[in-house]
């Protein structure tokens, strides 16, 4: 069996992540050992009780909103310094809410848009401004992002505004979303730097390499020469 390890070195924090997609646990132990405390993460799952996670900041004791506009987002979680989510060092947007539920998927606690909260887009931008020197960049991911076209087109557009690299993850191939002819959805794909797309399928999830789940899924740079 081919087996693989790569290595993600973070010289300026002196943090090391290590993708690991077939071990065994007495081998995994053992480079926990040599490198130190250690977290564990998950394909586009935060660790819990990382430096990785920040709270997304809430709005006083106004009402949990429930109803969705342009303006607000399903958000599961919004956390900084990921090194698996894409190139270089990103904040990540994790959105609530997918419907289309991947046998085997890493992340099911997000597959229900309740698991999430309602929040103003404007709030998820302040605070990556805020942590402006702990990205290169920003990745939307999921739960699904091209459920919430209308939401995720105007985050899109005020990330692209401020000039950050954006990265976006999708369940969906790229033709199935052009076949939608959907402005909302044009727009998110003529404004991402890097998508990649496809469903997470269990039976190719070995020797990925980086940043995606499994081999069916493509790293496309440019949507228009697709
Ligand atoms: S599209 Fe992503 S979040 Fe949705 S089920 Fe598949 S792997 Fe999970």
């Amino acid at each position: 069996m081919n087996r693989e390890l790569v290595f993600v070195l973070e010289p300026d924090v002196g943090g090391v992540t290590v993708e690991i997609s077939q071990a065994s646990k007495q081998a995994v132990d053992g480079l926990a050992e040599d490198l130190g405390t250690r977290v564990n993460l998950n394909c586009a799952r935060p660790a819990e009780n990382s430096r990785r996670n920040l709270p997304v900041p809430r709005r006083g004791n106004s009402p949990k909103r429930t109803e969705s506009d342009e303006f607000s987002i399903w958000l599961y979680r919004l956390y900084h310094h990921s090194t698996v989510d894409g190139p270089g060092r990103r904040s990540v947007v994790q959105v609530s809410g997918c419907s289309i539920r991947c046998q085997g998927c890493f992340v099911p606690q997000t597959h229900e848009r309740e698991n999430g909260t309602l929040v103003s887009i404007a709030s998820i931008v302040s605070e990556i401004v805020r942590n402006r020197a702990a990205h290169d960049g920003v990745t939307i991911l999921g739960g699904e992002p091209f459920d919430q076209p209308g939401p995720v087109a105007e985050l899109a557009a005020s990330l692209k505004r401020l000039g950050l690299h954006l990265t976006v993850y999708t369940g969906y191939p790229l033709e199935t979303l052009i076949d939608q002819k959907d402005a909302k959805i044009a727009y998110i794909l003529t404004h991402t730097d890097l998508l990649i797309d496809g469903p997470f399928l269990n039976q190719l999830s070995q020797n990925v390499g980086e940043y995606r789940g499994s081999r069916n899924q493509r790293f496309i740079a440019d949507v228009t020469n697709e």
